[in-house]
């Protein structure tokens, strides 16, 4: 019995259902979106400019280069292979 209320404890620390299904969602990874820009995007300290290929995170639909293993704005996992 004690366990059980300590593991209800640990599961009300970690966040909602809702904010563990999200969570959990995120730890698989995701192809980004592939977008031509229309005009410039900044990301960080890199600007890409108007008609160069960017790619957009999966869920959030920001930004990302390709250096980010996981979404900057979000910690969505990404996915890079073809
Ligand atoms: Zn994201």
């Amino acid at each position: 019995m004690m366990a059980i209320i300590i593991e209800l404890q640990k599961y009300r620390a970690i966040g909602t259902v809702e904010e563990c299904r999200e969570a959990m969602e995120r730890q698989k990874m995701k192809k980004p979106k592939r977008e031509i820009r229309g005009r410039d995007l900044k990301i960080g300290n890199v600007t890409f400019r108007a008609g160069t290929t960017v790619y957009l995170c999966h869920s959030c639909k920001k930004g990302i280069t390709g250096s980010d293993d996981y979404c900057r704005w979000c910690g969505q996992a990404i996915d890079w292979s073809e």
